[in-house]
């Protein structure tokens, strides 16, 4: 067979072997040439009576991540076209049809009557898993890198070729929609005791054992397709099944706010599948999923969170001009909370790291922060001891600035004080090479200015993280007035080694993330000040779309770190700078009541000594203003206050040039701070429902609540000449 994607060939037994190899990738994805080549190949397996049966696997060091995204977004654009060209209707039986083209062509796998196994080593993702599942027999390396999962409502869509069929009738419903809801990567035992795969072996052995599998007579009929077949949890209509649906409905609302139409997609799914044969149930599922590929919600998560995210991390922004940069040492000044963290992920990628304090003492607490974590990951099973001990030898930790010779990259994590701060670059600089570059972990302070303090602006960087350092995936990378191009292309790839996402952000107060977030804070404060009893405010965020309530957040920051921010605005730019009621709330916390957050277990909710749910203040009461009456609250607006003034902030950052591509504006939101993702972030927010109509809102919200809400300039502009932040041309694709 003339195949471009997959080798095939027949051994002397009669089993076929379908490697998938893409020439030219690194990695495996489904694309219309390699459904067309598998469709190709179901024939020649089906069409053979000397063929047993045929077993898939990958070529390359992995299997795959599934469908290319970015072919979905071309069907979507396909859709808009035809529906201008030849109506809805058309438009919709075109996109159906399309659509579900992987799904028949799996179900060709599993009914085609010869026995398929599908032999997966390193991670079978998406569509890739779903191709695996349709498979009669399902064997996984016992290698650390395998790993399954359908993670497609991390995009805003669901498993629609077939997983969520599949997986309803592998597993008790509950376990089932527990996985399509969470998305996670599994690994190969979890997935065996779960009953998503049949077999683990060693890496080497699970061609063969996939082999032996069809020679001992494996059944080329899906257990669904058997006769007397009865799903693990039984009929939906049954006791088992009302203990599951009422409470899965509770669970979705719960988790989702209703936000996310995949997740409510994954519920109706599977509930109507459950119900009908394969055939019908697949097409239920085919319908939805036509639904959800073309809602708004998967359009912008999948720019923001595949394709946007993407091409940041493979160094969108970086300079053309300069080649790799080799960062091997690097030092880390300050060894607290911040140090400690950035410590622990430069060992974890590989670097060596030089762990500078104040004494060595203090060093080596920061070192012991990363033995802590990494013993945590071998705890859970995600490392072994011999990673710990590797990990923790390349950590030099010391009081000594000498060691820091050698050093390509070095990252000051040291107070926030501008004095502190000056003298440590002065005795960095004195230890190492001309051509190391220095970065600043600063979280408020101007890059540029701190660069005064440099003998070499240009290879003066800001890499500023967010905490926990270990668990949040953004980075923002400052330009100082006079950072050089190598200084940007040392840090995006330092940023890429340790498996960030990076944003570029020009140098001003605050930067982007924690302005949009500060916004929000705002928000949370100044509904208090107004009289919104403090649940409904937090619960208002969390339905808007935020991982946590603004006075959770807050609590989790530190109150008195707002206020300290707060007072060093004002010092700097004075008193208009500061919202007053907010600066009379915060003093009155951290001043007069000593609540400083969950740090001393008293912020805007009581922290119980020992383990138990924190509870909101009830002192909070007697802060705000007369208390509302909260059938009278319109809880809609409160939330659309929270995502509009984080918004409207970011389009003032972006209007100012401080961010300046869309992308990393969005991204940065997401991953920085959790906005609301299936907006797809706070710039696509607003292109989502146009800048007219978000500055006309803006207005209203003016009016009735302060100037904080003016909209920028650039957005009126924006508004006026029907502009967006995005071209037109995805808008049609979205
Ligand atoms: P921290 O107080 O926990 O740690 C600071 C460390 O610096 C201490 O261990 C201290 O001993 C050490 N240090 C002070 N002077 C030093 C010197 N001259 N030489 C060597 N070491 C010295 O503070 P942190 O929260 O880790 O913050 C550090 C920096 O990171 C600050 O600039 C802060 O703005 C920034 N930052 C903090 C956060 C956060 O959430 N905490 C987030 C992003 C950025």
């Amino acid at each position: 067979m003339d195949l471009t994607h997959f080798r095939f060939e027949i051994d002397s037994d009669g089993i076929a072997l379908a490697t998938w190899d893409m020439p030219g990738r690194s990695m495996n994805v489904i694309t219309p040439e390699v459904m067309a080549e598998l469709d190709r190949i179901v024939d020649a397996v089906a069409g053979d009576a000397a063929v047993k049966g045929c077993v898939i696997t990958s070529g390359k060091d992995t299997f795959s991540g599934g469908a290319d995204l970015t072919m979905l977004q071309g069907l979507g654009a396909e859709y808009a076209r035809l529906a201008r060209a030849r109506g809805q209707e058309e438009a919709m039986r075109f996109f159906f049809e399309e659509s579900r083209r992987l799904t028949l062509l799996y179900r060709r796998v599993e009914t085609c009557g010869k026995p398929f196994a599908a032999a997966v080593h390193g991670t079978c993702l998406g569509g890739a898993f779903e191709l695996a599942l349709a498979c009669h027999f399902r064997i996984l390396s016992d290698d650390d890198r395998t790993r399954v999962g359908l993670p497609e409502i991390k995009v805003g869509l669901f498993p629609g070729a077939g997983g969520t069929q599949r997986v309803a009738r592998l597993m008790q419903t509950g376990d089932a929609l527990q996985m399509l809801f969470k998305g996670e990567q599994i690994r190969p035992l979890m997935a065996r005791n779960m009953g998503l795969v049949h077999a683990v072996a060693k890496r080497d052995d699970i061609v063969a054992q996939a082999k032996d599998w069809i020679r001992n007579g494996g059944s080329a009929v899906a257990p669904w397709d058997q006769p007397k077949f009865k799903a693990p949890s039984g009929k939906v209509y049954s006791p088992a099944g009302m203990m599951t649906w009422p409470p899965a409905n509770a669970i979705y609302r719960r988790e989702t706010h209703d936000n996310y139409p995949a997740a409510k997609a994954i519920l109706q799914s599977v509930y109507e599948g459950l119900q009908l044969p394969m055939d019908l149930a697949l097409k239920v599922e085919s319908r939805y999923f036509a639904n959800i590929l073309r809602s708004p919600q998967a359009a912008a998560m999948i720019r923001s969170l595949f394709v946007s995210m993407g091409e940041l991390n493979k160094g969108a922004r970086r300079p053309e001009g300069v080649g790799p940069t080799a960062i091997r040492r690097v030092g880390v000044v300050g060894a607290g909370f911040m140090g400690a963290g950035i410590a622990y992920v430069t060992a974890q990628a590989g670097m060596e790291v030089v762990l500078v304090d104040q004494s060595a003492e203090a060093a080596e607490k920061g070192k012991a922060y990363a033995h802590k974590l990494v013993s945590d990951q071998i705890m859970k099973g995600r490392a072994k001891t011999a990673d710990r001990d590797a990990l923790l030898a390349r950590i030099t930790t010391t009081a000594e600035y000498g060691e820091l010779a050698g050093c390509d990259l070095v990252i000051e994590a040291v107070f926030e004080d501008p004095k502190v701060k000056a003298e440590v670059i002065a005795k960095v600089e004195a230890a190492i090479g001309p051509e190391a570059i220095f970065a600043s972990n600063t979280s408020t302070l101007p890059i540029t200015g701190l660069a005064r303090s440099s003998g070499r602006p240009d290879q003066f960087i800001g890499i500023h993280f967010f905490s926990p350092v270990e668990k949040m995936l953004l980075v923002e990378i400052i330009m100082g007035r006079e950072t050089g191009e190598r200084a940007l292309a040392t840090a995006l790839d330092y940023v890429r080694a340790i498996k960030k996402t990076p944003i570029v952000v020009n140098d001003a107060r605050g930067f982007f993330a924690n302005r949009c977030v500060g916004a929000y804070i705002l928000e949370g404060h100044l509904m208090l000040a107004e009289g919104v009893p403090a649940a409904m405010i937090e619960n208002a965020g969390r339905q808007a779309g935020m991982p946590v309530g603004p006075l959770s957040l807050n609590d989790e920051v530190g109150v008195d770190l707002g206020l300290k921010i707060l007072k060093a605005t004002k010092a700097q730019l004075g008193e208009g700078a500061v919202n007053p009621v907010q600066e009379h709330l915060l003093t009155t916390l951290v001043e007069k009541e000593g609540r400083l957050g969950r740090k001393n277990r008293k912020g805007f909710y009581d922290y119980p000594a020992e383990k138990g749910p924190k509870r909101l203040w009830p002192g909070l009461a007697a802060l705000a203003g007369a208390r509302l009456d909260p059938e009278a609250i319109d809880f809609a607006e409160l939330k659309q206050r929270f995502l509009v003034a984080q918004a409207a902030e970011a389009a003032r950052v972006y209007g100012e040039g401080v961010v300046t591509d869309p992308r990393e504006a969005d991204v940065g939101s997401i991953l920085g701070f959790g906005f609301a993702p299936f907006t797809g972030g706070v710039l696509s927010y607003i292109d989502g429902m146009g800048a007219r109509r978000f500055v006309e809102l803006c207005r209203a919200l003016e009016a009735k609540h302060g100037a904080r809400f003016a909209p920028p300039q650039s957005l009126v502009a924006m508004a006026e000449s029907g502009g967006r932040f995005y071209g037109k041309a995805e808008k049609q694709a979205a």
